[in-house]
């Protein structure tokens, strides 16, 4: 299963907006060697990265999306 990453994230050192890397040929996100999103980011020039499942998710969309797998 996969979660859309957003296209920004707060920078882990309140540095303000990164910005995700995503593949220039085929559009989709950049992860790096253990699946995680990378972000760019933009005021101090740097990568980090965000787990995918650190991003909180509405619990009534993943309960929607558990019944639509069914
Ligand atoms: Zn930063």
């Amino acid at each position: 299963m996969h979660t859309q990453p957003a296209t920004q994230h707060q920078c882990r050192h309140n540095h303000g907006i990164g910005m995700l890397l995503v593949d220039i040929d085929n559009g989709k996100p950049q992860l790096d060697s253990r699946g995680n999103w990378q972000y760019y980011c933009l005021q101090e020039h740097h990568l980090f990265t965000v787990r995918p499942n650190e991003v909180e998710a509405a619990p009534a969309e993943d309960a929607q999306k558990v019944i639509s797998l069914v």
